[in-house]
This record gives C-alpha cells, structure tokens and sequence, in this order.
C-alpha cells in the first residue's frame, strides 16, 4: 500500500473535545452518568424532536429502532438497496426482508414513484436512507406510508443536520437513527442515537439497549429480551461537544464541497452531485460520477498520488450473502447498479486545504 497524504475522511477533534472526555476520566462516573443524559437531550433539542435515546452504534440504533416497532418475522420492509450494508442488515437481525426499490439518478435516494409498486400485504415499514447527506423526497413518501398504514424508519446517519422543507432528517417518521462513527460529520468514537416523538417508542429503546431492564427502580428485572447497546460517558461527553460545533462543522464541509463544484463542474465526463429541491445538503461524502468507465482506475490513480478515496457504494443486493438468501441478480435494479459502477467518493473533512483540493482535482482530471 503507498503511503496515504490526503485521506478520505478525518474527524475534527479540537481541545474543548478533548477536555470533555478528561473529565469524564476524573469522575467515577464512565457508564451511564450525567453526559448521557445530557447528549441525548441536547441532541433532540438541535433537531427538534421529542426524545432521544443514545446506544453503541449506528447499526445498533437501526436494529432497536426495527424491534422497538415490531417489525419481524415474515415482514417486509421497502428499502434502497444504495445504502452502507447496516440499513439492511437491521431487518435481518429480526427476520424481516428488505424489499428494495431503485433510486432516483439525481440525489441518489430511493424513488418515490417506485414504492408503491413494491408494496404487499406483508409490507410493514419503509426504512427510508438519507444518503450522503441529503432527504430523500419525504413528501411523496410520507404520503404513500400514510396511504397504505405503514412505519417509516429514517436511517439520517450520513445526514445529520440535513433539512427536508426546513424539517431535520431523522424526524418525519416512527424513528430516525443517527451514527458517529469518525467519518461521519460528528463523531463519539463509536456511537449512534435513535431519536423519535413517541415516548413508548423510545422507553422500549431504551429498555432494549439496557438488557430489557426496567428503567425503574428495579433494575436487575429484565421483562423483554434486551442488548447490551448502551454508550459509554466518554462517548457521550465527545458527543455534546461535537454537537456544540455541528453548525460550523457543516459549514466548513459546504466550503469544501463548493470548491470541488468550482474545480469540475465543467469536465464533461464527470458529474458533481445535485442537491434535490426542498433539500440542504451537510456532505458526509462528496461523490462525483466518474462515466467515461474509468472510475476504478481513477481510485488507482489518486491512489498512486497519496489520495485516498472510495467507490462509495456497492449495491447491497450485490453483496454475495444478499445474492446467497434471495437470489440477487445483475440487472435488478439497473440505477442503483449503474450508478455504484460510476460513483466516486472524493476526500472530505474540515481543513482539506484548497491547495489539496486544487492537486486532488488536477490528479482526477488527468486519469
Ligand atoms: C454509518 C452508517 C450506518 C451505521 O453505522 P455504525 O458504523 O453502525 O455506527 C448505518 N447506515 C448508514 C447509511 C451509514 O452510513
């Protein structure tokens, strides 16, 4: 492997993150005190939702959020297959099947006008993936949900922040869940938060990650079958103080954004991102098309010049344990297919400098 000088993705980490999760380390408090508490309330108050509970993980939020609205065996649930594996894997975990319906060209996200098509009898939910940084069209889909009685399950863990006509990601459906893992736009390490206005809703998550216990005062009583999903106080600590600079760090990723706009927004055989209507976009990853064919030798050639970047993402319906348990074939969605040949995930972080976005540009343009 050559040495990498521009990664794809770094968190920013700055001296108040660091003072935050020390004093956690000088309390006796490392599980289950004050910063959680405090994490989750600050979180649903920045987007305007009732409660939040955090837990371990993105994918341990999606998982609870699955169980938490019952959704199981011989359940089917409307899904994109143009998604990080973790949005699928969650209905699996409880014996529900991902039914997936292709996405739109342009943002990326599942197509509306393809969900009714999909829906049986068996159809509980639509787990509906906000990707890479923008809604998908919440309208049409919250329309459709409301139509034929079904959940909405929002995976926002690459849009945190991200507005759909002025309302946040993560708060239009039955539950939104939220991840933290460090290339996402904040980080706790590890971490995830699943956000909801239904208190039942969200004290059954809370059970859930917590061994099924109750929250009472009886707290050795496991009434349901739980997990252990819960996150540590120096995650939540690292948590409130990435929050307090979100706004700013969604902004310094906007600046990075617009000067790879600026830099290849004229080369004919690559296609810069397009932002939806009604939408913000809050750039957990800048993908670019690459359609002159040459985008896995692009990846080797940046490679080569110390810059990392991805083929962000392989269809999920392609993974071989997919193909294995339901027969995925090439073809089957043809946009999710064509565009996950194409897409191109450029470096993306607070600081990459415009000298560094100038010499990534100039290296892609000449592949
Ligand atoms: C990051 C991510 C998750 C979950 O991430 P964890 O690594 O479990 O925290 C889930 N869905 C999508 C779309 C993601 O990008």
């Amino acid at each position: 492997m050559s040495s990498i000088k521009i990664p794809v993705a770094k968190p920013y980490i700055d001296n108040a993150d660091r003072e935050m999760v020390v004093s956690v380390l000088q309390s006796d408090f490392l599980s289950g005190g004050p910063y959680l508490e405090k994490f989750e309330k600050d979180f649903a108050d920045f987007l305007n939702s009732r409660f939040a509970c955090a837990v371990s993980s993105g994918t341990a939020g999606l998982h609870l959020a699955v169980k938490a609205l019952d959704i199981g065996d011989g359940d089917e649930v409307i899904t994109s297959p143009f998604s990080f594996i973790a949005s699928s894997n969650c209905l699996l975990y409880e014996g529900a099947r991902p039914v997936f319906v292709d996405i739109e060209e342009t943002t990326f996200n599942i197509n509306p006008k393809k969900i009714e098509g999909a829906i049986t009898k068996k159809t509980k939910a639509i787990l509906v993936v906000h990707i890479f940084g923008q809604t998908a069209q919440m309208d049409e889909i919250l329309t459709i949900a409301k139509k034929h009685r079904l959940k909405i399950i929002e995976d926002a863990c690459e849009s945190v922040g991200a507005s759909f006509k002025g309302k946040m990601a993560g708060t239009f459906g039955n539950a939104g869940v939220f991840a933290f893992y460090p290339n996402k736009q904040m980080t706790t390490g590890e971490g995830g938060m699943i956000v909801s206005n239904s208190k039942k809703l969200l004290e059954l998550a809370k059970s859930l990650r917590n061994q099924g216990r109750n929250n009472g005062d009886n707290w050795l009583e496991s009434k349901i079958l739980g997990y252990n999903y819960r996150l540590d106080e120096m995650s939540a600590a690292l948590g409130i103080s990435q929050l307090k600079k979100l706004d700013w760090i969604i902004k310094e990723r906007r600046k990075v954004a617009d000067m790879y706009y600026n830099e290849l927004s004229d080369i004919p055989w690559i296609t810069t991102p397009s932002i939806g209507k009604d939408r913000t976009h809050t750039w957990f990853v800048y993908v670019v098309r690459i359609c002159n064919g040459k985008r896995d030798l692009a990846v080797e050639k940046l490679a080569k010049n110390g810059i990392e970047t991805r083929n962000y993402l392989p269809v999920i319906h392609l993974q071989p344990f997919m193909r294995k348990m339901f027969g995925y074939k090439e073809g089957d969605f043809p946009i999710a297919e064509k565009i996950s040949k194409e897409t191109l995930a450029l470096p993306m972080f607070v600081g990459l400098a415009s000298k560094d976005i100038k010499y990534i540009c100039d290296k892609l343009k000449k592949v």
